[in-house]
């Protein structure tokens, strides 16, 4: 396969953290995706909550069946415009690594119990994941992933943050949010793969759940367009592959739109390598047009979903079990496992330990821990 001369190349890659000798077979985007594949952190996103907690139905998607489509519709894109899909497919696999049991919900609370001692975020976790919290070398701690893979995990950052992490590795992946450049590509690419998936697959599930319905989505245009473009094709369609069918067609036409956009912007911008692609600016997107009609539906989902009175309901029992977990670490950190009771950063010790929890071992474990038996 033929790199486009913008895409990341493994061979200029700017290394990692800890020199490794190179892989006889395999590129060292190659080598960061199986490494994410074999952790411990991508197993356990089997059993995490994406919307719809991990016990409410087998069906649901999960962070790891989430994270499968992203690569899907990434290494998609990716092969279209040449970009190197090996690191499209690492950054993808880990991009939710970092995310707590139960979701959003589990993420706040975290962010709450931690608010005197540098906040929780999913998304800097999901580096600290890779960066540190995987066991599996002799010689380092995590999986000591190239630069380009670790910059496309760490989308968003606050200046804070940046800083903090730009001191401990000067020039690194902190860098960006600090002098306000892009990442390359495949990391931009990544970030409206993880949107364009969840919008999708969140009206699957939605609609599947029985919490809005079709008629509702009649409001959102980028759906309804297509769901009535299929109906008339197929008038008799109805039901489950009726809201397939709409899906398919909205999934085709916003990947065709950003092959479309991204092509162009990339003409216009001309960049001869990666690193001239990361300095022009935003360069992988919508066209305007579709992304207005994105937001649409994501303001839709945020109303009639996310915010839905049964949603609510299970994400304040969500929130509840990581408040009391954390409440009793704290007061007792012989409760969690040996090597978070050793460490002396307590506070992030508890935030590491419950952030790495699957939702039934979370609730299990405060069930264990409290008498109370909550999201059962
Ligand atoms: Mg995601």
């Amino acid at each position: 396969m033929t790199l486009a001369r913008y895409a990341c190349d493994p061979t200029c890659s700017r290394g990692r953290r800890h020199a490794e000798e190179a892989a006889p077979t395999r590129t060292d985007f190659q080598r960061d995706r199986d490494r994410i594949v074999h952790s411990t952190a991508f197993r356990r996103l089997v059993y995490k909550t994406q919307v719809f907690l991990n016990h409410e139905g087998d069906l649901f998607r999960t962070r790891m069946t989430h994270s499968l489509e992203v690569a899907q519709l990434a290494r998609s894109i990716s092969r279209t415009l040449q970009l190197n899909e090996d690191l499209v497919e690492a950054i993808a696999l880990a991009h939710d690594l970092g995310h707590t049991p139960f979701g959003h919900a589990g993420q706040d609370a975290l962010d709450d119990c931690m608010a005197g001692d540098g906040g929780f975020e999913h998304n800097l976790q999901s580096l600290r994941v890779v960066d540190e919290l995987e066991e599996r070398y002799p010689r380092f701690n995590g999986l000591n992933l190239t630069f380009e893979t670790r910059e496309g995990i760490l989308k968003h950052c606050s200046r804070h943050n940046a800083q903090r992490i730009d001191a401990a590795e000067p020039g690194g992946v902190g860098r960006r949010f600090l002098d306000r450049s892009q990442p390359g590509l495949e990391a931009q690419l990544c970030n409206l793969a993880d949107e364009i998936a969840y919008n999708a697959h969140d009206i699957d599930d939605g609609v599947r759940s029985g919490l809005i319905s079709m008629e509702q989505l009649g409001e959102v245009d980028l759906f309804d367009h297509f769901r009535r473009q299929a109906l008339q094709e197929f008038p008799a369609l109805q039901g489950r592959r009726l809201l397939y069918e709409a899906i398919r067609r909205m999934l085709s036409a916003q990947v065709y739109d950003v092959i479309e956009c991204t092509r162009a912007a990339l003409d216009g911008a001309g960049p001869a390598s990666a690193d001239e692609a990361r300095a022009a600016g935003p360069l992988v997107g919508f066209s305007e047009a579709m992304r207005s009609r994105s937001a649409v539906l994501k303001r839709f989902l945020l109303t009639n979903l996310y915010r839905h009175a049964r949603v609510l309901d299970t994400t304040g029992q969500a929130k509840e079990v990581v408040r009391e977990l954390f409440a009793v670490y704290r007061n007792d950190p012989h409760e969690m496992g040996a090597d978070f009771t050793a460490r002396p950063d307590t506070s992030r010790a508890i935030a590491d330990y419950i952030a790495g929890m699957t939702d039934r071992f979370a609730a299990r474990e405060h069930e264990r821990l409290t008498g109370r038996r909550l999201l059962a």
